[in-house]
């Protein structure tokens, strides 16, 4: 039975290079679980030469059985559309999706006439796997964490434990990935879920429960294996130092090893006030970390997500001290935010060598509670364009050059009463 893995094209509501490093954990680590146990082809169509007459034209010379689509907010429309074109060519295709926003709010597409199965919770490549299984031996076997259109039932199963993958760069368009991003860089995961459930985050709705981590040595080993052909490594985890034992061992591993491995990843502020932990990320070749700090003062209770600038200040001068750069990812138009909460916060990063990176506050929980739902407010919620929560006194223009000049904060606000 042949399949064809689609990651299709999205519209570019955000700089292209920063959505590799899902390309690879999302769509190339699911890949590369889904080749052992069937004949999938994968396919990203960020690259330029895949049109969808392309991808229709392998679809239908290669008579693929079933179509499995990657589907994000970015590029929902598309995909739904691709999927309606292929149902009404070969209305045998069994097409399923899956992705965080497919398992946020799995009821939006129930009711589709062109999507046979919806990955509705836990690890989405044990559950796709589940209903390529079930097709393939023609409804004798029971599928996992799906819902079937066609019987209207979700089949519910325990959470089971994945056999991580690690992405196949010499599968994936690492070339081209390279030549989008300024550094050459292969990521990966290493860890799936977050605690925190922050009012905004898909990562509970996303990662459904419990931490689950790779071990240290499976990790090492795939860094080994890749450390000549990319500069560095991403780590991906919604909340790297969650589990700060993990993060202890792996430093240590490669210190002791005498391991050179360049590599970044995402964190929480709180979790990195600790000098020793820092310094040893550091030794172990980190060069960044990012942290989700959203905003300050009355919008971080908004967001049940707040930080004391003594605990800010702290952290980035560890950073300083063992020459790692933090960046800071910030929200703007946090409902309660003010002019001067945005003012203060960008003078806390410039005053404390903080990279910056602001983007539009998008509460895609919202989703959930909105009975209207149509595909395009699902995909007018990217963190680019997004801007419900307006406010009176900056004009549009100002608002955006914030978002793509950060540094020139100081002209762009000070131009505005
Ligand atoms: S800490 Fe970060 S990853 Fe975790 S729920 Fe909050 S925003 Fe999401």
């Amino acid at each position: 039975m042949k399949i064809l893995h689609l990651y299709p094209r999205q519209n570019w509501t955000r700089p292209v290079h920063v959505t590799i490093p899902k390309r690879y954990t999302y769509f190339w680590e699911i890949s590369a679980y889904l080749w052992k146990h069937h004949e999938v082809t994968s396919l990203d169509c960020i690259d330029p030469t895949y049109s969808i007459y392309d991808i229709s034209k392998e679809f239908l010379q290669e008579d693929y059985k079933v179509l499995v689509l990657l589907v994000r907010t970015e590029n929902l429309k598309q995909s739904l559309r691709f999927a309606e074109f292929i149902k009404s060519i070969k209305p045998s295709t069994k097409i399923i999706i899956y992705w965080d926003i497919i398992n946020h709010i799995p009821w939006f597409f129930k009711e589709s006439e062109f999507i046979d199965a919806i990955v509705v919770s836990w690890d989405w490549e044990i559950s796709i796997l589940s209903y390529l299984d079930y097709i393939e031996n023609k409804g004798t076997t029971v599928p996992t964490w799906i819902y079937l259109v066609t019987e209207k039932k979700t089949f519910q199963w325990s959470y089971l434990e994945n056999e991580w993958s690690f992405p196949n760069p010499d599968k994936a368009p690492s070339d081209y990935y390279n030549s989008l991003n300024w550094r050459k860089q292969l990521s990966f995961t290493v860890a799936r879920w977050c605690p925190f459930n922050c009012s905004y985050c898909l990562s509970v709705a996303t990662y459904w429960v419990r931490e689950r981590r790779k071990s240290t040595d499976d990790v090492i080993a795939f860094m080994s294996e890749n450390a000549n052909r990319f500069d560095s490594f991403k780590l991906f985890a919604p909340t790297f130092n969650f589990n700060q034992k993990w993060v202890i061992e792996l430093c240590s591993k490669i210190i002791e090893r005498w391991l050179k491995f360049s590599w970044c990843c995402s964190s929480r502020i709180d979790l990195l006030d600790d000098e020793e932990v820092v310094k040893l990320m550091a030794k172990s070749g980190c060069y960044k970390v990012s942290v989700w700090i959203e905003t300050i003062n009355d919008s971080s209770k908004y967001l049940n997500k707040t930080f004391t600038k003594d605990l800010i200040k702290r952290v980035a001068w560890y950073f300083k001290k063992y020459d790692i750069v933090l960046k800071w990812l910030i929200m703007l138009w946090v409902p309660k935010q003010t002019k001067k909460d945005i003012y203060e916060l960008f003078c806390l990063l410039k005053d404390n060598d903080i990279t910056i990176r602001p983007t539009s506050f998008s509460p895609l929980k919202e989703l959930a509670e909105n009975e209207n739902l149509t595909t395009n407010i699902i995909q007018s919620y990217d963190k680019f364009t997004f801007y419900k929560y307006w406010v009176e006194w900056i004009d549009k223009e100002s608002y955006y050059k914030l978002i793509i000049d950060p540094n020139n904060f100081e002209e762009i606000l000070n131009g505005k009463n």
